[in-house]
């Protein structure tokens, strides 16, 4: 006998758990738990609602899509619901999907007509629908509720993949997914980080953070990019299957992925999800699937939709790339501007081909959220090559102990603040050497002074020697305390020698951002370089000279204020010392006008996302992948599939120094 009480305690439980899970998600663009397991308690709310109709209230969850509408924003009713798409997370789920489509046309028609499927990326972003009238973009509205979105225009506008204006005259409605490149988010979250602003956890959370904003040019310089997967009505433009709806908006210049596959029947499905899961790392964007639609328009009208999802399409959602381990440790860290960062150290586990041993938990929020402690087994995560992430607690550890942020610096024991954001917790003595590691580390690091060989051990060993007491003590090091050094053998100290020495002509953004000022990070030092002619010019410029600059905000110009006097004493050490601090001119110009580049591989002295901005700087345009369109190809280290592709369509490739000579050599 069924124990309705204890049913209806689960039912209401279940439903609570979905309610928190969509606010987590898609009102604060930061989930808790998997959406394998979300999906899980949208199953078991399913059955219960199939099995015991009378215990699942109807204003269940099962019937909504998507999150609130913000207030922020102006409302607008779609004028056909944006909805959600039903998912499966197997082969069988698919031929499932496939039986019950030919089921529902038997009976619908007394005949199963031809269907063919179409595959597509599930592109892990958020929705948009667009209307044009005229020719023209006159609204962009995200999906909301589904039935009511949010007005995003303005910030749509901003997107240069959308066209504002396209040749087709009659009214238009399209779809498709807003998305961030893994890369634009790395270096958002490296800007983030500069600023002791918690980074975003992956690009669908910061596409949708973004697109969020108020004010439409932070929107601008987030890169966002676009795709679209569906032609409302396309009927109305005389074509009969999905395939050529995406062809004919794909000829109006809209992007529309290539990678979609039309399959006659199911048979080859295995084969091709297969090969698509494998482009996935290569793939600049997060995909989280694979969208199988009915092709023939005629027969999705027959098929029709569900409350929630059109029963003509579905979502098969790869299965994260999870694993289970259990945490040992916490290490506070001490970053250079004094942020404290919980990084959880775990019995080494292999999460899609890498071993995993330790991931950040970013601040005491995020542990909380997760109700995570030691000894408690979790779910790591690696999506891409992104960096390993604690999805939940899979088992609590019976003598789990809560990971609390310690009152006191870890090295130098001074009492710990909270900062303005109200989540960073901040060691604030400026003579901690904690911080002091830090700084040191981030001024040798890559896209700062880049200076090889100095790592974690040799850091630790010149600040608690006392050798170093300010980061750019280390190129006043004496041989002897070199010598004095474990590991530091003749060979050691003469390539670091040369190493030291090679820094004196790195250009002034690069000696500007090794500085480790608060909210300059790379783009920012490029952006301050090339407004000035000469190192000595920027102590002379105002706030509101700073910011005039495009691209720098009034947080960043009153930091730059504050930190002027210090920063030119340090400077006039530095040229004193023989650094030339050069400013190398890109000066702004129309010269990449109408030029098309993509970036790919790890360049010599600039990140891809200062290449990225000096390219929009001068009017070239940036793109995500090789076509024959594609002017040209920058590339450095590891670039990839990008080259070949580059190779076997003849797109002329240039190394950093040859695109940096494109935009050098400009008549001023
Ligand atoms: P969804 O993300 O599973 O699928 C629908 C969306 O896919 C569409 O709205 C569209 O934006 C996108 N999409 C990308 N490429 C597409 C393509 N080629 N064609 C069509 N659509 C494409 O559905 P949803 O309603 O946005 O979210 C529901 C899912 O979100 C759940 O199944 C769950 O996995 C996840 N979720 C997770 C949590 C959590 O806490 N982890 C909470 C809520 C929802």
């Amino acid at each position: 006998m069924v124990n309705e009480k204890k049913l209806k305690k689960r039912v209401e439980s279940v439903i609570d758990q979905i309610r928190t899970h969509n606010e987590h998600y898609y009102d604060q663009d930061a989930p808790v738990i998997s959406d394998f397991e979300y999906d899980a308690l949208v199953k078991e709310l399913e059955y219960f609602s199939q099995t015991y109709p009378h215990l699942v209230p109807s204003d269940n969850p099962l019937q909504q899509i998507g999150g609130e509408v913000s207030v922020a924003f102006s409302k607008v009713k779609h004028r056909l619901p944006m909805m959600s798409l039903s998912n499966v997370y197997s082969i069988e789920g698919c031929l499932d999907f496939d039986r019950r489509n030919r089921s529902l046309l038997q009976k619908e028609l007394g005949r199963v007509d031809k269907i063919s499927y179409i595959a597509e990326l599930k592109i892990d972003g958020l929705a948009i629908s667009l209307r044009y009238e005229k020719g023209r973009l006159v609204s962009a509205v995200t999906r909301g509720d589904g039935i009511t979105g949010e007005e995003v225009t303005h910030n749509i506008r901003q997107i240069s993949d959308i066209p504002p204006i396209i040749s087709y005259q009659q009214s238009l409605d399209v779809r498709g997914e807003i998305y961030m490149e893994r890369s634009q988010l790395e270096a958002l979250n490296r800007e983030r980080v500069s600023r002791s602003e918690v980074p975003f956890a992956n690009p669908r959370n910061a596409a949708a953070g973004t697109l969020r904003q108020l004010d439409a040019m932070i929107v601008a310089s987030r890169g966002l990019r676009f795709f679209l997967y569906l032609v409302v009505e396309a009927q109305a433009l005389g074509v009969k299957t999905h395939a050529e709806a995406l062809s004919w908006a794909q000829e109006q210049g809209f992007p529309v992925n290539t990678s979609r596959q039309i399959l006659m029947d199911l048979t080859k499905l295995p084969e091709l999800i297969q090969a698509l899961s494998a482009q996935r790392d290569g793939l600049p964007f997060d995909i989280d699937g694979i969208v199988l639609k009915v092709n023939e328009l005629a027969v999705q009208d027959v098929l029709g939709a569900t409350a929630k999802s059109p029963r003509w399409a579905t979502a098969y959602k790869f299965t994260a790339e999870e694993a289970k381990t259990i945490i040992r440790e916490v290490r506070f860290q001490v970053g250079r501007s004094g942020v404290i960062t919980p990084v959880a150290l775990f019995d080494p586990v292999e999460v899609s081909g890498v071993m995993v041993s330790k991931a950040t938990l970013h601040n005491q929020d995020f542990i909380d959220q997760k109700g995570l402690g030691l000894g408690d087994e979790v779910l790591i995560k690696r999506a891409g090559d992104v960096i390993p992430e604690v999805v939940m607690v899979a088992h609590r550890a019976s003598n789990h102990q809560p990971i609390v942020i310690p009152r006191e610096c870890p090295i130098c024991q001074t009492l710990l603040i909270q900062d303005e954001t109200q989540v960073a917790i901040i060691c604030s003595n400026i003579a901690c050497s904690g911080r002091l590691k830090a700084s040191l580390f981030h001024l040798g690091s890559r896209y700062a002074l880049n200076i090889e060989g100095l790592g974690e051990k040799l850091v630790d060993q010149l600040v608690d020697l006392g050798y170093v007491k300010d980061p750019w003590d280390i190129f006043a090091v004496s041989p002897s305390e070199w010598e004095s050094l474990d590991r530091m053998g003749e060979k050691s100290i003469t390539s670091l020698m040369t190493e030291l020495s090679a820094c004196k002509t790195l250009p002034f953004e690069r000696i500007l951002y090794a500085m480790g000022i608060k909210f300059v990070g790379e783009k920012t030092a490029l952006l301050l370089a090339q407004h000035v002619n000469s190192w000595q010019e920027l102590f002379h410029l105002s706030k509101e000279d700073f910011e005039a600059i495009n691209g720098v905000g009034s947080k960043t110009a009153d930091v730059l204020i504050e930190n002027l006097p210090w920063l030119r004493a340090k400077c006039e050490v530095l040229s004193s010392l023989g650094f030339t601090l050069k400013i190398i001119k890109h000066q702004t110009s129309d010269r990449l006008q109408g030029k098309k580049f993509v970036v790919t591989g790890t360049l010599p002295h600039y990140s891809r996302s200062a290449i990225e901005a000096l390219i929009t700087e001068h009017g070239g345009d940036v793109r995500a992948t090789v076509s024959k369109a594609t002017d040209y190809v920058v590339a450095g280290d590891s670039p990839g599939s990008k080259i070949d592709k580059a190779k076997t369509l003849g797109v002329p490739i240039l190394d950093e120094a040859g695109f940096l000579k494109l935009i050098e050599d400009v008549p001023s």
